[in-house]
């Protein structure tokens, strides 16, 4: 592993960083507040081939890996757009795709997706289940050729702008047995699929739905893959892109509070001629949140260069843990920043109490820090599970 990125990375970060600084933090709140969505950004990002950045060249991307995606996730969130979407989109849905869809599903999803003008989200957690996904309850039935599918989601990400649901159900002679899912291309306009959008406590402009799908009749080529084999494989190919750029998303996150904050405390005077940062209780949380959050960004670098080396389980652990430190910092950035901002940090002109859902958020999805912990006890340090 080396701590420099190639020259093209290194390009592809200024050039992300300069695009997410032209729209900014205000913008993403405006579209929030007005119920709209980052049109205008995504498919800016989608035309200079950002979001394609690690999709096969044959199929419209970048030919690069999870480093280049990860990249562009940290720099529009260190810019004041975190976007959620580029975590289900590019990461997990193309990803699974390229990686177990037919070769007729890539060619037909995957240059949409890289150039911005497809969304597919993702939809695993179901109201019952929660983190048990052995428990998951949406049942995709045979029917004739093709597929009936029945069950309900929630939480899910961006329904109303995609195209298609990549849909995590289990087969009926699997009802009883251990979990062998099947994942299913839903087009969201699909008689049976209804939605209800959430009220969710987080300033953003991405929402997230209730799903209900009614005996969904789907086509035979709606299974992702060449048979139902495809989908254990599929499934987890999709896991340590979503916990490295969700992780990416939330250094970025802790970045963009961070320089907020110093660029107020530096200036910001109100004893005398000494700026509040000269005060180490003011300097020191925000030196101690700049800290944790460097030591995610490692973190970060070196599961996304294991997993681009194809080391995907030992991408697992790292992924996992660059998804718990992440989080962790990007909250305890924002906080801090929102603090060392005093009653500045609580308004919407300065820009990072509008942030304090998203990073507690952060905590919880798409994988709590308690299941992260878990995942570590058992299989790093060899602990018997309690569940
Ligand atoms: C903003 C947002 C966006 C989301 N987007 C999507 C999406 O696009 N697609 C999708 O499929 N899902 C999405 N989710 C759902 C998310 O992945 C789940 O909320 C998350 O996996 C936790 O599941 P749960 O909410 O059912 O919590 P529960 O499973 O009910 O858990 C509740 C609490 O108990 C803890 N807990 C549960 N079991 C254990 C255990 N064995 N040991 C210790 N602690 C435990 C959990 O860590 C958590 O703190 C999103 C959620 C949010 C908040």
């Amino acid at each position: 592993m080396t701590f420099d990125l190639t020259p093209e990375q290194d390009q592809l970060r200024d050039a992300v960083r300069a695009l997410g600084r032209r729209y900014g933090h205000n913008y993403f709140v405006e579209k929030a507040k007005a119920g709209e969505h980052t049109t205008e950004l995504w498919a800016e990002a989608g035309r200079l081939g950002y979001l394609g950045v690690n999709i096969p060249t044959e199929y419209g991307g970048g030919g690069g890996g999870i480093t280049d995606l990860a990249i562009v996730c940290e720099e529009l969130a260190a810019a004041g757009c975190p976007l959620l979407l580029l975590v289900v989109s590019p990461a997990i849905a193309a990803t699974v795709l390229a990686r177990h869809g037919t070769e007729e599903q890539r060619k037909r999803h995957l240059p949409g997706l890289a150039d911005g003008s497809q969304k597919i989200v993702f939809a695993i957690t179901e109201p019952e289940a929660g983190s048990n996904f052995h428990r998951l309850g949406t049942v995709a039935r045979r029917d004739g050729d093709g597929w009936l599918v029945s069950g309900r989601k929630c939480y899910i990400s961006g329904v109303d702008e995609a195209d298609h649901v990549l849909v995590v159900a289990r087969t009926e002679d699997a009802v009883s047995g251990k979990l062998k899912p099947a994942l299913f291309l839903v087009p969201t306009d699909a008689p049976g699929l209804t939605r209800s959008k959430l009220d969710m406590e987080i300033v953003s402009p991405e929402n997230q739905f209730l799903l209900y799908l009614d005996d969904v009749r789907l086509p035979a080529d709606a299974l992702v893959g060449e048979s139902l084999d495809a989908g254990l494989p599929a499934l987890f190919a999709g896991l340590n892109p979503e916990r490295i750029t969700v992780a990416a998303m939330g250094a970025g996150t802790g970045r963009y509070a961070i320089e907020r904050a110093s660029e107020y405390t530096a200036t910001r005077k109100v004893w005398g001629s000494r700026t509040i940062g000269s005060h180490q209780g003011v300097s020191h949380p925000l030196a101690h949140a700049a800290v944790q959050v460097e030591l995610a960004r490692l973190m970060i670098q070196k599961a996304a260069t294991l997993y681009d080396a194809g080391r995907d389980l030992e991408a697992g652990v790292a992924g996992n843990m660059a998804k718990y430190a992440a989080g962790e910092a990007a909250a305890l950035a924002v906080d801090t920043a929102v603090q060392v901002l005093g009653g500045a940090g609580m308004t919407t002109e300065y820009g990072v109490a509008t942030l304090l859902g998203a990073v507690r958020a952060g905590r919880i999805a798409p994988v709590s820090r308690e299941m992260i912990l878990n995942f570590v006890a058992q299989h790093v340090l060899g602990q018997d599970k309690s569940y």
